[in-house]
């Protein structure tokens, strides 16, 4: 189960809407994510809330990995959108990995429309070879 998230809050993928006028529609299948960027922000919010089953039903059949794991103790403490063109989205996304590093995760994602749908495919990461850049520590 997602963890819960108030409607009227601030969207976790922090475009500066409420999450009820924001990602949680497509979270909760009321409507499709119209564009990559908009699929890219709702899955950032999946990650953010544990919401398997959305990130495996915006994920493409052939690349979903079988041990898709969102409950893995990373918190989701921020992201940014640098580019959305096309079918990708370049964004970063501020990690706090279970083990208690902090981290960023910059990452340029290919999306594909699928029956009317969008979906993610994969994704480059770009700013590391682990995907996480180990970042100066902040106080919670
Ligand atoms: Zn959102």
């Amino acid at each position: 189960m997602p963890l819960p998230y108030p409607a009227l809050k601030p969207c976790p993928c922090q475009s500066g809407r409420s999450f009820a006028s924001c990602c949680q529609p497509a979270l909760n299948a009321e409507r499709v994510a119209q564009t990559p960027e908009a699929l890219m922000r709702s899955r950032y919010v999946a990650y953010a809330l544990q919401d398997e089953a959305y990130l495996r039903r915006t994920w493409a059949a052939e690349t979903c990995p079988d041990d898709l794991e969102a409950t893995d103790g990373t918190r989701y403490q921020g992201l940014r959108i640098h580019r959305a063109e096309g079918d990708t989205v370049e964004f970063s996304a501020k990690l706090k990995l279970p083990d208690g590093r902090r981290g960023t995760l910059r990452e340029r994602s290919t999306f594909e429309q699928r029956g009317g749908e969008w979906v993610y495919v994969d994704g480059v990461v770009l700013n590391s070879q682990a995907g996480v850049t180990d970042t100066p520590a902040d106080k919670d």
